[in-house]
């Protein structure tokens, strides 16, 4: 820990929390830890509303929107999302999922957003239950105090200005600038999973009718896969995933590159015939990877700020918000009872690597052909294709019984291997190439 940075023997500010970063993770402890009471500060090196990637919600998000009493905003911006297509070349078929057909049918829609406006909600929100939140402020640096008993942050203003919090506890929101884990050193690539992702908006995609107008459509193609997002301003959100050396291959100017790639999957671009691209083309690389650990004695990881493994399943805003009420419940244990600390912590933890653990299995084989012939044929032996759903809709981490269907969705697999061997093996194979790390992929020149 660089401990010669922060100098002053006495900080500007004093407060119980600290929070980092105010996407959905950080703005939901934020007003969690406000309302139970704690005084909070929220930094957030952005000003509100900004772009942010991540716009597909899962039925899941909803309890939690709900218990944050922000659920009639987010029904305001948002399309309903009631399931999701998935769309093969090597299929003669597209196949649509319904989230009404999933093991625990009380849920059964969830949003997409323009993230610009979602985490606009959740910020204003913590901001409306008494967490004062900053922005245009980076935190810069950090020191832990002896003991652990406090924990010393340095951000900067965008003015210039230089200013210190002191707090009891340090709670890491940052997303994928991961403050604490590059400052520990604590964050790793994950060796089992690589992609990258370009992206942009379109105007005039051509969309389902009726319920099925705000599906997510996925398309798989050569090179990854395509997610289509309709939002409520009848704009479209289209991005790839690709593996990493493909995009570092890209011998044209990002944005004629994308075209090109959407060129290659006839299917959306049949949906995008008279749609125009009405926003930048982004791009990002390399981005999965989890921290080595999720906590110490004052401080805790949040949400991408912890791990990212991959967009598919849109689980990234549910896993942060949850991880949010997980972090807010852990640390309002550590202040008031610290005795029982070291078990509230404990939990915590286990909460976190349960997504990721979970959503792996099936981001891992998502574009093997075994498992895209599952997803096309889906059955529902063993209640296994209710499961999935719930897997999908994002309900893994509540009291639903989906866990022996979703363990025998997992035998079915490996016997659809076994029966595949060849196709399998050779998708393995061919994955292990496609996986592997290219540098300076993460921060791509969009011009
Ligand atoms: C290509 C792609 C597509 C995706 N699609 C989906 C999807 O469809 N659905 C879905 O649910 N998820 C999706 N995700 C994932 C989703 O975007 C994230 O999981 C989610 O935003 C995580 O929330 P968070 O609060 O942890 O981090 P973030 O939303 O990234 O928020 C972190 C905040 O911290 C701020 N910050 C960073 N560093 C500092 C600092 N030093 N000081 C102060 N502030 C700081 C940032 O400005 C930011 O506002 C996608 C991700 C990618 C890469």
């Amino acid at each position: 820990m660089p401990d010669n940075v922060i100098k002053a023997r006495h900080a500007d500010h004093r407060c119980d929390v600290l929070l980092i970063g105010g996407g959905p993770a950080g703005s939901t402890a934020a007003a969690l830890l406000a309302e139970k009471g704690h005084q909070v500060t929220l930094l957030e090196k952005a000003r509100h509303p900004r772009f942010h990637i991540g716009e597909s919600l899962l039925p899941a998000n909803l309890p939690l929107l709900e218990r944050l009493g922000v659920s009639a905003e987010v029904k305001g911006i948002g399309m309903e999302k009631w399931g999701a297509e998935f769309v093969s070349p090597w299929h003669d078929h597209s196949q649509s999922f319904e989230f009404a057909d999933a093991w625990d049918k009380s849920v059964p829609h969830a949003y997409q957003v323009r993230r610009s406006e979602f985490d606009e909600i959740l910020i204003h929100n913590a901001r409306r239950k008494g967490a004062p939140v900053i922005e245009d402020c980076r935190a810069c640096d950090v020191r832990f105090l002896p003991n652990d008993e406090v924990a010393i942050v340095r951000a900067e203003h965008r003015d210039g200005r230089s200013e210190t919090w002191q707090c009891r506890f340090l709670i890491d929101a940052s997303g994928r600038d991961t403050f604490l884990g590059n400052r520990f050193r604590a964050k790793h690539r994950n060796p089992k999973h690589n992609s990258s992702s370009i992206y942009g908006h379109f105007d005039g995609a051509k969309r389902h009718d009726g319920k099925k107008e705000g599906h997510i459509t996925i398309f798989w193609f050569e090179h990854g896969w395509f997610w289509f997002i309709p939002l409520a301003d009848g704009i479209t959100s289209v991005g790839a995933v690709i593996w990493p050396y493909c995009l570092k291959a890209r011998k044209k100017p990002v944005k004629a590159f994308f075209l090109d790639l959407i060129a290659m999957c006839p299917a959306l671009a049949e949906r995008l015939t008279d749609a125009e691209l009405v926003s930048d083309v982004g791009a990002t690389g390399n981005f999965s990877y989890a921290c080595d650990r999720t906590h110490g004695t004052n401080w805790l990881l949040l949400g991408d700020a912890y791990a990212f493994i991959d967009p598919v399943f849109s689980s990234g805003v549910m896993l942060a918000m949850n991880s949010a009420f997980a972090g807010a419940d852990a640390v309002d244990t550590c202040l008031r009872q610290p005795d029982m600390a070291a078990q509230a912590l404990k939990e915590f933890d286990r909460i976190m690597k349960h997504g990721p653990k979970e959503f792996s299995w099936f981001i891992y084989r998502v574009t093997n052909p075994t498992m895209r012939n599952l997803f096309m044929a889906p059955r529902n032996v063993f209640r296994v294709k209710e499961a999935l759903l719930s897997i999908l809709a994002g309900d893994i981490f509540g009291k639903t019984p989906i866990w022996r269907s979703v363990l025998a969705f997992k035998v079915i697999y490996y016997f659809a291997s076994l029966a595949n061997l060849k196709p399998t093996i050779m998708a393995w194979h061919q994955r292990k190439v496609n996986i592997r790390y290219v540098e300076d992929t993460e921060e791509i020149d969009c011009q």
